[in-house]
């Protein structure tokens, strides 16, 4: 898709003059703007009424120093930032990533992706992101801990319940959300669900861990249904070891899939009968570990140094779940030419745009993150909602609504492309119906 219209030309134009160096950025309004070129089209009053402007402009950008002592008291300064992206329909939500590859350019396409995704949950959630170029690996507990506390003593007059309710990303699972959580109680004196993703002893939601990959296979598998295909019997390549990878690789072989790769940041590992989930889940989850160690006690795997070439392993379906610009032109063509038909995504934007037009244009079914991932945040508010109601939801319960609305957001993306000329696309579905329920709600609320 090319941007055609004038207005629209002209305002990204605007918003590359005033972010010069925030390319997966502008990449990201970019792509939104070409998808929703005729949304804004049919609508003239959003240009009229300033929602356009307001959209590409996000709320609020804090950054901060976080200063922390190792365990052996040198001193060590990081940056912290929480971008407040739309709050239109609900208090500003998004995870918090640590990661040394955090730029602020990166925290805000993440939070401008995160408005739409929120919005297609059909939940009343507003977007944002934040993090630190903080990098949680290698660091004892204690380390982690300091940074944490240090964290949170900055982010603390920024956020609350009603307000901002940050999450985990990269970097942040349960251990962090408890250091943080704790450090806020302590400054406030409240006792409150400012964070989700919590420890279940303090608030947290059944089947949140789990919600993300679970979320990504319901999606998928109700997308594969409508071109009538399946899990069932499939070859599933998949990117990624952590807490997305992790729980895609159990719903998709619940599914009745077959995984054959995980990955980390080093390499992959290969493994043709079928990836061993407990012992991905005791290096990850128990040892923090590396995925190479796999291969000690799996003597049909084999890992390979290095993450791009895991796509081209064969494959029915493919399921990046690692992070952002994993699947470039050559990757999408290796897995094109191997047959594969369905690309579906767990991470945030793994997909370069370019290769996105590739799958398409080869007729692979594609899954765009900000629907096929919205699993974890839509039970991040699921969350949200039991510690209003001082009351838990069993796994059960949540899962159910979990799958209703992964199946709901796909059927809201898959309509929002037709009813726009755009059948079959996806990713332009997802930009539209996320848009127009924020668009709504701007123009409803007027110019502020
Ligand atoms: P984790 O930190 O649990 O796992 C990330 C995984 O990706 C690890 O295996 C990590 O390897 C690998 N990885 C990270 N950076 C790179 C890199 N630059 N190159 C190659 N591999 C890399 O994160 P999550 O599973 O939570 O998140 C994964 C993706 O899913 C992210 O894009 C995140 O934004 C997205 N997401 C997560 C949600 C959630 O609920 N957790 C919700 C929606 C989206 P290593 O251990 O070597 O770093």
């Amino acid at each position: 898709m090319e941007l055609k219209n004038a207005y629209l030309i002209d305002l990204m134009e605007r918003v590359e003059k005033r972010n010069p160096n925030d390319k997966q950025f502008l990449i990201t309004v970019r792509t939104v703007l070409e998808s929703i070129q005729p949304v804004v089209e049919a609508r003239p009053e959003l240009i009229e009424r300033g929602v356009m402007e307001l959209f590409v402009e996000q709320e609020r950008v804090i950054k901060f120093r976080v200063p922390w002592t190792d365990d052996n008291g040198k001193v060590h300064v990081n940056r912290g930032y929480r971008i407040q992206g739309n709050s239109a329909i609900g208090p500003y939500k998004g995870g918090l990533r640590l990661h040394p590859s955090v730029t602020e350019d990166i925290l805000k396409f993440l939070a401008f992706e995160q408005t739409l995704k929120n919005s297609l949950t059909t939940l009343p959630i507003g977007g944002a992101k934040g993090g630190s170029d903080f990098d949680p690996k290698g660091k004892s507990d204690a380390e982690v801990m300091r940074f944490c506390q240090s964290f949170m003593t900055e982010l603390f007059k920024y956020i609350g319940p009603d307000c901002d309710v940050p999450a985990g990303d990269i970097g942040v699972g349960g251990r962090e959300i408890g250091y943080l959580f704790g450090q806020y109680k302590r400054l406030t004196n409240q006792y409150c669900g400012v964070l989700t993703g919590k420890g279940l002893s303090f608030g947290g939601s059944l089947a949140r861990t789990e919600a993300t990959g679970y979320g990504l296979c319901y999606f998928t598998e109700e997308m594969l249904n409508d071109a009538g295909k399946s899990f069932k019997g499939s070859t599933v390549v998949i990117s990624g070891s952590g807490n997305v990878a992790i729980y895609a690789c159990e719903k998709a072989t619940q599914l009745g899939g077959k995984v054959v790769t995980m990955s980390d940041s080093n390499g992959y590992v290969y493994d043709p009968d079928g990836i061993d989930l407990a012992a991905v889940k005791q290096i990850k989850e128990v040892r923090r570990g590396r995925i190479r160690e796999y291969i000690a006690d799996h003597p049909n795997a084999t890992y390979t140094e290095g993450c791009s070439n895991v796509w081209s392993v064969k494959c029915d379906i493919a399921l990046p779940c690692a992070t952002q610009n994993e699947i470039d032109n050559a990757s999408a063509q290796k897995l094109i030419d191997n047959g594969c038909t369905c690309v579906s995504e767990g991470a945030n934007m793994p997909t370069v745009p370019s290769a996105i037009e590739l799958l398409q244009a080869a007729g692979v079914i594609f899954g765009p993150a900000k629907a096929a991932n919205a699993g974890g945040v839509a039970t991040s508010a699921l969350e949200m909602s039991q510690n209003s109601m001082r009351y838990s939801w069993t796994f059960e319960e949540v899962d159910a609504k979990l799958k209703n609305i992964m199946v709901g957001i796909y059927h809201n993306i898959a309509d929002a492309a037709e009813k726009y000329g755009l059948k079959g696309n996806f990713e332009a579905g997802a930009n539209i119906a996320g848009f127009l329920k924020v668009a709504d709600a701007m123009l409803a609320q007027g110019v502020c």
